[in-house]
């Protein structure tokens, strides 16, 4: 496919665009300050900041080009009508590691055996959200408006545990992201599926699984 990077020389982004054209995917690198003209192009993908990407994914939109979007932090719901209307894709996933997806799943089920719970998502200090999409999302998933505890260090990538309590026992599910290239996978799934998604917003990769 023919992609727009936006974010190209992002922590995610500079990781992302070497494994997009290994791929087979031609790529255009789009940093803050240029101009984000993706005319022609089949998809744009995003990773920026809260405040890039809705202006960015919004540009893409009006320019006839589906968005797969990984920036966490911004409502992607005010941009359905325009991706539908246009019969374009707007996905969005807080967390494209299949890891981080079968982590959310396992905590979904675990929540129906032990009614309390709290997160605790551990993150690189650069990153500029807290809670982070991915906490926030396995909290809607397990219900009960669990405590979110948000760690920002030196030496994280990204890391997330959610811990169960209940009489006598605890129970731990955690996952650990150590290197970037563990999103690629997900974005490389989610355009090769974009065209069989229905028209307008769709969120999480567990949609495509
Ligand atoms: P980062 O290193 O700060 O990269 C963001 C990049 O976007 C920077 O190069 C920044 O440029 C650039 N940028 C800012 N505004 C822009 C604009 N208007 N147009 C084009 N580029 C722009 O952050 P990161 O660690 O790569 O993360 C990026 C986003 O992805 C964050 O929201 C993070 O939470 C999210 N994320 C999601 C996943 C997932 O699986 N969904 C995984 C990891 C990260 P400057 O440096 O010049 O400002």
């Amino acid at each position: 496919m023919r992609l727009a990077l936006f974010g190209a020389e992002g922590k995610v982004g500079a990781s992302l665009l070497p494994v997009l054209e290994r791929a087979g995917h031609s790529v255009k690198g789009i940093e803050i300050g240029d101009e984000p003209d993706v005319r022609g192009l089949d998809a744009a993908v995003d990773f920026t900041t809260p405040e890039a990407a809705p202006r960015n994914v919004r540009a893409a939109l009006e320019q006839r080009v589906s968005c797969v979007v990984g920036t966490t932090g911004w409502d992607p719901q005010p941009l359905h009508q325009l991706a539908a209307a246009n019969d374009l894709r707007l996905f969005v996933a807080p967390n494209f590691s299949i890891g981080a997806v079968l982590m959310m799943r396992f905590a979904k089920q675990a929540s129906e055996y032990f009614p309390r719970a709290e997160i605790i998502e551990l993150h690189s200090e650069t990153k500029k959200d807290a809670p982070s999409g991915t906490a926030r999302a396995t909290a809607d998933l397990i219900g009960g408006d669990p405590v979110i505890h948000s760690v920002r260090l030196p030496g994280l990538v990204a890391h997330q545990e959610v811990i169960f309590g209940s009489n006598g026992q605890l129970l731990t599910i955690r996952h650990d992201t150590t290197a970037r290239e563990s999103f690629a996978d997900g974005v490389l799934l989610a355009l090769a599926k974009l065209d069989s998604l229905p028209p307008g917003l769709t969120v999480g990769l567990e949609a495509l699984l």
